[in-house]
């Protein structure tokens, strides 16, 4: 008997998260590994985002359903956080609370792809997209940035790329995989082109405060309100204020397709975990300061870890100044130790120098590999060492 629909059999799980899980087994085997590969804050949530969580258990309104779109009180929390990060204003109905930034993706594409319209990812992309976008029933259209050009996709690129079947532009910045960021003068090109295209843009900014050594974010949706009224902004809790596990994501854009979506939350999830929207209340709110100490811990790890990384022999790094990932190109280094797969590659350095990274094939780029810094000081500079010796044995 068949068990598995074709479609579930076509689909690949998450790298990130199926190497995360392989270096927990190693670990539970006993053996001495660094765990590079998940992108997310190794701090604790600041307390007093956890107080809020505790209060909302104890006075008893964190037992209920709350509406599917999300709590008016953390719509109203998101507006405050909008105008403080975004300068313009949002209505409630433009707003919709999702559980994680990654299901505010997927509501996204299956509100509206029809069968075959494509979708524009950039790659280095983040691992999900492409297979949420065949979930949806869409058609993912790869244009690959070059590590050369700084990761960054040309609107030369894009022209090249689209069809009469084109629908949506997908851009993140910073950028999970490479910590790249794109200029004003850049999104704003980019933007022009979407609009004389009359595409939609999906504005994946969920590292938009993570950007560091004086680089700055620009949000493309606030770039002109042609260009805001068709974006669709993807951003969270989780990677800002440490609350990858509360599943909090915030999805803000045109109110006709936050209506759709919601109406899929509806239809799935339901609300967001209430105690965890509770908590968001007091992330979205002011926990800046929390923010500002993990952001500084961000910093010095990027520069401390990257001058050594690009030390390594076989290594080739672009500097990136967002996110919290080096995504080294390392095609001379699988030379030299005689690799001509990437995942191969990385599995060897797992086993044999005891430092977990993701294959950089996941994220659409077959020469390179993903190293989160998300972890201390200390244990990054031993899992470049490691990687070194192991080069250079
Ligand atoms: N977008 C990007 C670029 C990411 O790296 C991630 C992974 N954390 C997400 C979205 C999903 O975030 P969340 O954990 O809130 O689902
Ligand atoms: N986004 C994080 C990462 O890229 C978490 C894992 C995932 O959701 O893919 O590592």
């Amino acid at each position: 008997m068949k068990k598995c629909s074709d479609f579930v059999l076509k689909m690949d799980e998450s790298v990130t998260l199926a190497a995360a899980n392989r270096a927990k087994e190693l670990k539970t085997q006993g053996k001495d590994i660094i765990d590079l590969t998940l992108g997310q804050p190794d701090f604790p949530t600041p307390k007093k985002i956890g107080n809020a969580a505790i209060a909302a258990i104890e006075n008893g309104k964190a037992s209920f359903y709350t509406q599917a779109g999300g709590l008016p009180e953390l719509k109203a929390a998101v507006q405050g956080y909008w105008q403080r990060f975004y300068g313009y204003e949002i209505d409630k109905q433009e707003i919709l609370i999702t559980t994680g930034a990654k299901f505010a993706l997927y509501t996204y594409f299956m509100a509206t792809l029809d069968p075959d319209d494509e979708v524009i990812i950039p790659a280095p992309y983040w691992v999900s997209y492409v297979d949420q976008v065949k979930m949806a029933g869409g058609k993912p259209i790869i244009v690959k940035a070059q590590q050369e050009n700084h990761f960054k996709v040309t609107v030369e690129q894009l022209e090249a790329a689209k069809t009469n079947k084109t629908k949506i532009l997908l851009l993140n910045s910073p950028s999970n995989p490479t910590g790249m960021v794109y200029s004003k003068e850049e999104l704003k090109h980019i933007g022009e082109w979407a609009v004389a295209n009359d595409l939609l843009i999906l504005a994946d900014d969920i590292y938009h405060q993570l950007v560091y050594n004086g680089a700055k974010f620009t949000a493309i949706s606030s770039l002109s309100d042609e260009i805001r009224e068709r974006t669709m902004v993807i951003n969270g809790a989780s990677k800002t204020y440490a609350m990858t596990g509360w599943r909090i994501g915030v999805a803000v854009g045109d109110s006709e397709i936050i209506s759709a979506m919601t109406k899929i939350a509806s239809q799935t999830t339901s609300n967001p975990t209430a105690v965890a929207q509770y908590a968001a209340i007091e992330a979205f709110s002011g926990a800046d300061e929390d923010f500002k100490k993990m952001h500084a811990a961000f910093e010095e790890r990027l520069n401390v870890i990257y001058p050594k990384l690009a030390e390594i022999s076989g290594f080739e790094v672009v500097k990136p100044n967002g996110a919290f990932y080096l995504f080294p190109k390392v095609l001379e280094a699988m030379k030299i130790k005689g690799y001509n797969d990437v995942t191969e590659f990385t599995t060897a350095i797992l086993e044999e120098a005891g430092v977990a990274l993701v294959t950089g094939a996941g994220f659409g780029a077959k020469e390179n590999v993903r190293l989160s810094y998300s972890t201390d000081l200390e244990t990054l500079e031993e899992a470049v060492k490691r990687i070194k010796e192991w080069m250079d044995a």
